[in-house]
């Protein structure tokens, strides 16, 4: 039985999709006016791990991706510029050219890093109206009211407000004091923004309470709600999103449809650097092509990614990718040395199972797979490497970059134990033997890699 750890509960919660055999599932996605760094590309790995879990489990989902392409303010206090419209007067692109491009290339690291592709992507822009209707509700309910620069959700209202991040309203009202401006609460949030000078922004659109553009709190409720219905199952992000945005969400959803909003909150812990977290102000941006300009495969990013429980954070290295890089190949060379006899490990299937069950446990699933792989006596390795691939992603048979016939790897690591035995003129012939085949071998330590000449 799948298990899932509920931000809400803090509990790991059997799960149950409201559907039979269904699930409606929402990830927040990114804001596109520069490349996602490899840390945002963490919680999409996570939440594609989650799908594929859940398909693995023989549900169908349905899964919407948002692109935040206006209201995202370089301050989260509802204040300071909109990072597209800044991105596009510092690159004097148009808005659309900047969310065009950066889209663009997010897509193209989904595909490197065998992410799939939501059913939806569903872009703020496109969907203005829906987040009007959802603020006219609020509006008739009594939930907002009006300042001098927008419309503003009255979180005093909500009985409920901080239930997801349980965080201490009365200290960070005391505490944001500064912050305040014209706002009730310090925690109220812009529902709609008005154009300081209507005509100078790129991206503004009319409504009921005059020229502006939408909150960036609010495109989510509206495009989830839209595509999922008014109670879904499963909504993700990155950490970051708990205490603000994601409390925001369930506050102007739940006052509007009077509804549980969503069943299931999960949060993917954050890629940091040494000195603190990764972001796209600490300078120390990593894209995925940066990545492979440095000789890495993307995919030995997502087996990286694996060494670490999804809630727990992870401390980037070049090193550290370096060796899940030389791991990754490893199990690959072993994956192409592999003859298909038909079957399909049973006992290994069910360890895997397990541990993906058990709160999406990647690094025990990485564990069973290497289990499988030493396993001299184990059959159906094939067939249970191909289930585990399901959820893995990790194209193990995909082109290897050199398929290692079985007989060349034992050599080479009867050649390894020589070394290990310091048994250097074994060690010698053997290497002889190799490149006779046609084979390079490179040490690494006590591990080896094998190359075609
Ligand atoms: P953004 O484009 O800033 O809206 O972020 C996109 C996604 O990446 C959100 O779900 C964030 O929570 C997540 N995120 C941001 N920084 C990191 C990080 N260093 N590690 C993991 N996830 C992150
Ligand atoms: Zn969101």
């Amino acid at each position: 039985m799948l298990k899932l750890y509920n931000t809400l509960t803090r509990k790991k919660q059997p799960f149950k999709s409201i559907k039979a055999g269904k699930v409606g599932m929402y990830t927040c996605g990114p804001t596109v006016y520069w490349y996602q760094h490899i840390g945002n590309l963490r919680s999409y790995i996570f939440s594609d791990v989650l799908k594929r879990v859940l398909k693995y489990g023989g549900y169908k989902v349905d899964h919407v991706i948002n692109v935040t392409d206006v209201g995202h303010l370089t301050s989260d206090a509802d204040s300071g510029e909109d990072k597209l419209e800044k991105a596009a007067a510092s690159e004097g692109r148009s808005a659309k050219d900047i969310a065009d491009y950066y889209f663009k290339v997010f897509r193209e690291d989904f595909e490197k890093l065998n992410i799939i592709e939501p059913s939806i992507w569903s872009k703020a822009t496109e969907h203005i109206r829906e987040q009007i209707t959802l603020i006219t509700k609020l509006e008739e309910k009594g939930y907002t009211y009006e300042t001098s620069d927008g419309i503003y959700f009255d979180t005093s209202k909500y009985k409920d407000y901080g239930k997801l991040s349980r965080k201490d309203i009365a200290g960070l009202e005391a505490g944001k004091r500064s912050e305040m401006r014209e706002k009730k609460n310090a925690t109220d949030f812009a529902l709609w923004k008005f154009s300081e000078e209507p005509g100078k922004r790129q991206q503004e659109w009319d409504s009921p309470w005059g020229v502006g553009f939408p909150g960036w709190h609010i495109e989510c409720s509206a495009m989830s709600m839209n595509y999922l219905g008014e109670t879904f199952d499963i909504h993700t992000g990155g950490e970051d999103h708990i205490g603000v945005h994601h409390e925001n969400e369930i506050a102007q959803s739940e006052c509007a449809t009077g509804k549980t909003f969503v069943n299931y909150w999960m949060h993917g812990a954050f890629l940091i650097l040494k000195g603190g977290k990764m972001s796209k102000s600490s300078g120390d941006i990593l894209t995925i092509a940066q990545l492979e300009e440095k000789g890495f495969d993307p995919m030995a990013y997502r087996y990286f990614i694996y060494s670490a429980h999804y809630r727990k954070p992870l401390t980037w290295s070049l090193e550290g990718l370096k060796s899940a890089q030389n791991a990754y190949k490893k199990a690959k060379n072993v994956v192409a040395s592999l003859e298909d006899d038909g079957k399909e490990n049973k006992k290994y299937l069910k360890d895997f199972e397990k541990a993906i069950n058990d709160d999406l446990d990647m690094p025990g699933a990485i564990a069973v797979l290497w289990g499988l792989l030493r396993d001299d006596k184990a059959e159906g390795k094939v067939g249970a490497i191909k289930k585990m691939e399901e959820v893995l992603g990790l194209r193990l048979f995909e082109k290897a970059v050199f398929r290692v016939p079985a007989e060349i790897r034992e050599i080479a690591e009867e050649r390894t134990k020589a070394r290990a035995d310091k048994d250097w003129k074994k060690s010698d012939k053997l290497r002889d033997k190799l490149e006779k085949e046609g084979w390079k071998i490179k040490d690494s330590g006590d591990d080896f890699e094998l190359e075609k000449l």
